[in-house]
């Protein structure tokens, strides 16, 4: 990988300058992202209405070559965990989720991550590179192959895989811009979340790119003292300041936001950490989704009992804050961001 460009790569206009400068027309790129993202073919020699010299000038710089599918579980409410390969012998996770409402993709931005927040499985091994954009399309593309079998699309996206989306900025935009492509994939900004540890100057570039996607932020604390025991990202950029940068984003996009907070047994799970955590996003209104901890080996914390989630819950409400509770998706499979690719590379890593 590396030196060659994929054509995953590409964004459509990256695309028609590409063609430009070969002398071909614009509306070749409307053909190839037809024959990429709608029949989604393998190779170039499929791409049958273009001329010879064309699908041998693109073989000639770039590469079509898909992710190798190294494991798979499936779940019993038809959650899909794919551990999936990338050339240069590295592996990332993609999820495919069942919703009512359709299904959507996690998706991975970076090989590991170097955030180290200290319940998170993703983080173990630090970080050992980027995707580029292809890599994330080429996941998306994955995921909607083996929903054909079933007839079925991908509706909704999240990047909420391993990585910090934030960190591998420019890709995570040219990303964004392909699939969403009315002449590709097709999947609405809107049915798009990204979530970040909130890189502060990145949340108000984001803002400023004016995409309608949806921005989720983990904040996991309503304290900076105790948000950077879970998340040392806060010692950097503390909760005033992503706090700032929130309704910086909500201002300029006028979408909504939402905060992650996991709930760890003992930790942020109390009354009164409800009652903070509520007067730091109402000002904003924004949403909260909780999500209840999903225990990772090596990590010292503990799941909130089912009472303690509910109660937390009303709290909230009762302090008028919107707030959902995360369906837990596949819990009987390795749920948690990164555990698959944990154990894979660690076999100490052992199954529940
Ligand atoms: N790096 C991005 C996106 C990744 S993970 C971010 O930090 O937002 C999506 C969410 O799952 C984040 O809120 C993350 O903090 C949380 N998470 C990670 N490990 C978890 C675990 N073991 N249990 C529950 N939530 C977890």
């Amino acid at each position: 990988m590396g030196e060659q460009t994929r054509l995953y790569d590409l964004t459509y206009d990256r695309l028609v300058a590409w063609l430009a400068a070969h002398g071909e027309p614009a509306y070749r790129a409307k053909q190839i992202f037809h024959w990429l993202y709608v029949r989604r073919v393998r190779s170039l020699t499929e791409m049958t209405d273009l001329p010879k010299r064309l699908r041998e000038a693109l073989a000639a710089q770039f590469l079509l070559d898909d992710l190798t599918e190294l494991a798979r579980q499936t779940s019993r409410d038809g959650t899909v965990k794919l551990l999936l390969g990338l050339s240069d012998g590295h592996a990332v996770e993609t999820v495919v989720m069942r919703h009512r409402y359709g299904n959507s993709v996690c998706v991975t931005t970076q090989v590991g991550c170097r955030i180290g927040c200290t319940f998170c499985a993703s983080t173990l091994g630090g970080l050992k590179r980027n995707l580029t954009a292809g890599e994330i399309v080429a996941q998306v593309l994955h995921a909607q192959r083996l929903l054909d079998e079933e007839g079925a699309r991908v509706s909704h996206i999240v990047v909420m895989g391993i990585g910090e989306p934030f960190e591998n900025f420019d890709a995570l935009v040219d990303f964004l811009n392909i699939v969403s492509d009315p002449r590709g994939l097709d999947i609405g900004e809107r049915h798009i979340t990204v979530s970040t540890s909130g890189i502060v100057p990145r949340i108000y570039d984001f803002a400023d790119l004016g995409l309608k996607v949806r921005l989720a932020i983990s904040l996991h604390a309503p304290t900076d003292e105790l948000r950077s025991r879970l998340m040392p990202i806060n010692k950097k950029y503390p909760l005033t300041d992503v706090m700032a940068a929130a309704r910086y984003y909500v201002e300029k996009t006028r979408r909504r936001i939402s905060f992650e907070y996991a709930l760890f047994g003992g930790v942020n799970d109390r009354p009164e950490h409800a009652r903070l955590l509520a007067e730091r996003v109402r000002p904003i209104f924004a949403l909260v989704n909780l999500i209840p901890f999903n225990p990772v080996p090596k990590r010292p914390y503990v799941r909130t009992p089912r009472e303690d989630i509910v109660r937390f819950k009303r709290l909230l409400e009762e302090e008028g804050v919107v707030v959902t509770l995360r369906r837990e998706h596949g819990t009987d499979i390795d749920a948690a961001c990164g555990q698959l690719r944990a154990r894979h590379h660690d076999q100490s890593f052992l199954p529940k």
